[in-house]
């Protein structure tokens, strides 16, 4: 497996509820020497085509669409000509960012996507967002879980269109299913694992 993940940390806003609050995005890039995908695209195009250093983008995959992960998709979708791709329930989000125009194509619950010889599976976590997803890599064994699941916890919940309960359903029904040696590339701050963030909420 010539699959790798190049990550690197930058700086912006998170705006909702009328609320903006200073916050620092992971950049997560999945791919091979050639090909790569870009999991969500916060704050500045150039931090994120730094990590792609001139690889082809396959794909914008959007992990839910708060406009710290989705505010510069469009700008990113012209710098390198690939689609986003966003789960279509995080369509009221979406909105709020971006009044004129949309994502490229819908994902869904149990999809896989391919770069570089990995299959990305996509796997449907409401709660943090209606349309919020998780990135499973089998090959890699890691999973990306934007705002879903950090170090120490499920994602936030006390604002517009999350939902406390539905995200530990989550959690416990799709991301605890996974070995516990999984590690957790998060939206925000530092990796875990399965395992450690097993025990923290059981
Ligand atoms: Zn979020």
């Amino acid at each position: 497996m010539t699959v790798r993940i190049d990550h690197a940390i930058t700086s912006g806003t998170f705006s909702l509820d009328g609320e903006t609050h200073q916050v620092d995005n992971n950049i997560w890039v999945v791919g091979d020497d050639e090909d790569c995908i870009v999991i969500d695209a916060p704050h500045s195009v150039d931090d994120i085509l730094a990590v792609v250093a001139g690889r082809t983008v396959k794909a914008i995959l959007c992990t839910h669409a708060h406009d710290d992960h989705v505010r510069v998709a469009p700008e990113l979708r012209v710098a390198t000509g690939a689609p986003i791709l966003l789960h279509p329930d995080d369509q009221p989000l979406w909105e709020l960012t971006h009044t004129d125009e949309l994502w490229d194509v819908d994902i869904e619950d149990g999809q896989s996507i391919k770069v570089g010889g990995a299959a990305l599976t996509i796997l449907h976590t409401p709660g943090h967002a209606p349309g919020a997803v998780c990135i499973y890599v089998h090959d890699l064994g890691c999973v990306f879980t934007g705002d879903t699941l950090f170090e120490g916890g499920p994602g936030a919940t006390g604002r517009s269109f999350s939902d406390a309960d539905q995200i530990v359903d989550s959690i416990r029904r799709r991301l605890f299913e996974l070995p516990d040696e999984t590690v957790v590339h998060t939206g925000h701050g530092a990796d875990t694992t399965i395992g450690a963030e097993r025990e923290d909420l059981d």
